[in-house]
């Protein structure tokens, strides 16, 4: 066996990694080796003779666990892209080990006491601010991952830790395994009646490929929505697939769900705290669970009254067709219907505008042009994880050379759903290192040859998305800890919902909308109605998106020995409670496939999308009316909010580009809440 290629550092440009000569089995060996590595580098902080210093003890902690970083930045892509029945297990093998060995680091007393000694005296140190940060953030996660409690607590904790991790890595595993065996499988093309008809050959080949020749199959996305009900004209086939969609998981991820609660409310009581929820805001720009709960609860009631004004224009259509009550399974399809009556809209007629390189290039690159200077250049000779994976490398308005970007956009079927944006560098002044971050969509592969045009949704995705690749890309930090996304998740969603914004923006839109046949532009009237539309569908999508958030949030405010019996009760009862239940709404994720929650470092933080979301309407608003050019506005909010990570407090930094505290008002307009 040749070298692991995890054991040096990187020789390519921006050290990325060397994917070429990475195999599968180097992973455990670089994990426990990068574990080792880096409890070791710590046995020689804490066996300094020297008092400790922020340089000798905190800078020392920043800059240990080099090859750890390196694998696992690489490992937890793979896990999420291109995963396999390999990496399956060497993940399943990895969590606990890693949960483990954070425990290491973090109860370790003797270093523990070299930082809370400093702590002790830091106003006397003379830091510069970067350095203060670091010092309260580290004493911060380390009082908050337990290091204060005895030695029993200690021993609890750790217990406590790696069962979470195992169970949350068994939670993913088995929403994967249901998500597949609840693909809906039909007999006749007919059934399918609706789609179009290179959907519907895309459902053969999928069931050839699955093992059902000569039959159709739909296979589930992650959300409790699937695309296809939008468009299905057979009402008994949509109520199929939609409960499909809704019972995946249940039996074995209900009781799994159970457990994680109260193992969390356990581990939230030893750290003195309430709730999980309690615990995990702490360490948010919310800071408390009266915080959260009031702006959720502030916004049921008028996101229920908007989609019950919703479902009665739906009922007026659905009445024609002799539906007397429009069920969940309805919903989307005459949705659909009042768009295109209503709005004349027709979300079919809008793809062949948005074609994939079209978009990525004319539209969402051509913003970045637009706000902060940049262009890119594919490098074709720069290998990624994936055939699929294109590797861009970006440049400042001066020419000089800021990082890579990768971008993977297709669905396989070695991908989780959804998409996200990872980082397999980051950016430290102290490690001298540039960022290398990507983005991955689940975009479908047309036919060979035909062009990849893309749903409305997915344009904004394409988007959204790039705003996280940018957060990333502009860090200018010093220390690790701090670099790019690394803020408090109910903040990071802030800078990607901004990036939306370019997606309509006249001159932007006036770019990439472009039919791919006849290059004629998207007409104005068009993307003016379909923004309109979009007005309309905020009832559902609000009441959907709150649903989930509450149950996020009623699972993990459950205090210790609150003893929950069935997650499906539970959950039921939760949302009556909460007002939000709305029969023909189903939460955007069930308790059974919230993978969010359980297994993805959620919990408790699904509220963040809309907590985000009052920072980024209030800066959308800013950008547009500030009166300056855009290209200013755009390097004020890198300078003082992109670039600076978790460096300083996030909000200082929105007060830095807003010039105050954010407000709710633009959300609520946004949202049709008012
Ligand atoms: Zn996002």
């Amino acid at each position: 066996m040749t070298e692991n290629p995890f054991f040096k550092p990187s020789s390519l440009v921006y050290e990325l990694p060397p994917f070429a000569a990475i195999r599968p089995e180097h992973y455990l060996p670089a994990y426990e080796r990068g574990m080792a590595e880096q409890l070791a580098e710590i046995a020689a902080i804490t066996a300094d003779p020297q008092p400790p210093t922020v340089d000798n003890t905190l800078v020392a902690l920043e800059r240990s666990g080099e090859l750890l970083r390196r694998v696992d930045a690489v490992f937890r892509n793979q896990s999420a892209s291109d995963t396999s029945e390999l990496v399956d297990e060497v993940d399943a093998e990895v969590s606990p080990l890693l949960a483990a060995h954070h425990d290491a680091i973090h109860l370790d007393r003797a270093l523990f006491a070299r930082i809370e000694e400093l702590y002790g005296r830091r106003a006397e140190l003379g830091l510069d601010p970067e350095s203060l940060r670091l010092l309260e953030t580290r004493h911060i996660r380390f009082v908050r991952s337990g290091a204060r409690l005895g030695e029993a607590e200690q021993a609890r904790l750790r217990g406590l830790n790696a069962e979470l991790a195992a169970l949350g890595t068994t939670f993913q595993q088995n929403v994967n395994a249901a998500t597949k065996a609840a693909a809906l499988v039909v007999d006749t093309a007919e059934e399918l009646d609706g789609l179009s008809a290179d959907a519907v050959a895309a459902a053969a080949e999928n069931a050839r490929v699955l093992g059902h020749e000569g039959r159709f199959v739909l296979s589930l996305k992650s959300t409790s929505g699937q695309p296809e009900l939008a468009l299905l004209t057979d009402r008994s086939v949509r109520e199929r697939l939609l409960a499909a969609s809704l019972g995946r998981g249940a039996a074995v991820n209900g009781p799994l769900a159970i457990r994680m609660a109260a193992l969390r409310a356990e581990r939230a009581a030893l750290l003195g705290h309430p709730s999980h929820a309690a615990y995990v805001v702490e360490d948010e720009t919310a800071g408390t669970v009266e915080a959260v709960s009031g702006l959720l609860a502030r916004l049921v009631g008028p996101a229920v009254a908007n989609a019950r004004r919703e479902a009665a224009e739906l009922a007026k259509v659905a009445a024609a067709d002799g539906i007397e009550e429009i069920a969940a399974h309805d919903w989307a399809y005459y949705s659909e219907k009042v768009r295109q009556e209503s709005y004349q809209v027709d979300a079919a007629v809008l793809r062949p505008y948005f074609e994939l390189e079209r978009v990525l290039h004319d539209g969402v690159f051509l913003a970045a042009k637009l706000a902060y200077g940049l262009t890119f250049t594919e490098r074709p000779d720069l290998t990624a994880y994936h055939p699929d994976a294109r590797v861009f490398e970006v440049f400042e308005e001066d020419g000089g050379s800021l990082g890579l970007f990768i971008g993977d956009f297709h669905a396989r079927a070695s991908k989780r759903g959804g998409a996200w944006m990872d980082e397999l560098v980051g950016q430290s002044g102290l490690t001298g290192r540039r960022p290398v971050v990507l983005n991955n969509l689940n975009i479908a592969r047309p036919a060979p040859g035909e062009p990849v045009l893309l749903a409305w949704d997915e344009v904004r995705t394409l988007f959204h998305e790039f705003g996280h690749a940018l957060h990333g890309l502009f860090s200018d930090v010093r220390y690790p800890l701090f670099a790019g996304t690394a803020v408090p998740r109910d903040f990071v969603e802030f800078p990607s919902q901004v990036n939306e914004m370019w997606m309509v923006r006249p001159e932007v839109v006036a770019s990439y909308a472009r039919h791919h046949v006849t290059g004629e532009p998207l007409p104005a009237a068009l993307v003016e109605r379909m923004v309109a539309a979009e007005g309309f569908g905020e009832g559902f999508r609000t009441v959907e998106y709150l649903a989930a958030t509450l149950l996020d949030w009623a699972w993990h405010t459950v205090p210790q020995g609150g003893e929950i019996e069935d997650a499906e009760e539970f959950e039921a009862r939760v949302l009556a409670e909460a007002g939000i239940a709305v029969p023909a709404i189903p939460p955007r994720y069930r308790t059974a496939y919230f993978q969010h929650i359980f297994s993805s470092g959620y919990s408790a933080g699904y509220y963040a999308y809309i907590w985000s979301e009052v920072l980024d309407a209030d800066t959308v608003q800013w950008f547009e009316g500030n009166g300056r050019p855009v290209r200013e506005s755009g390097e004020l909010f890198r300078r003082e909010l992109l670039a600076r990570g978790f460096s300083r407090d996030p909000l200082e930094s929105f007060r830095a580009v807003v010039g105050r505290a954010p407000e709710i008002g633009p959300l609520l307009a946004r949202r049709g809440l008012v």
